[in-house]
């Protein structure tokens, strides 16, 4: 039995809509992967496609807490990596 429950970013806390959060999984063999279909078994924790929220995560070692597994600095810079640049706020 599954229940839905809310997908909460890991960085901000705030819950978004599946598709604008990031997964990443713990695999039974206990790798920490990125999920990007979204359909991966193991334990899965969620980020916002933001840079912000991953640098949270990042600073409050908020992915290895969810996942329960140590999550090396080096993933989070690979998630960095899969985000483009946003514009910062209004550029005239
Ligand atoms: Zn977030």
């Amino acid at each position: 039995m599954k229940r839905a429950r809310p997908r909460t970013c890991t960085g901000c806390r705030e819950e978004s809509p599946k598709r604008e959060l990031i997964r990443v999984v713990r695999t039974p063999e206990g790798e920490i992967l990125v999920d990007a279909a979204g359909r991966h078994p193991g334990r899965g924790a969620y980020v916002c496609r933001k840079k912000e929220c991953v640098l949270e995560a990042m600073k409050r070692n908020a992915l290895a807490r969810a996942l329960r597994a140590p999550v090396e600095r080096k993933f989070y810079e690979t998630l960095l990596g899969m985000i483009p640049d946003e514009p910062e706020g209004d550029i005239p």
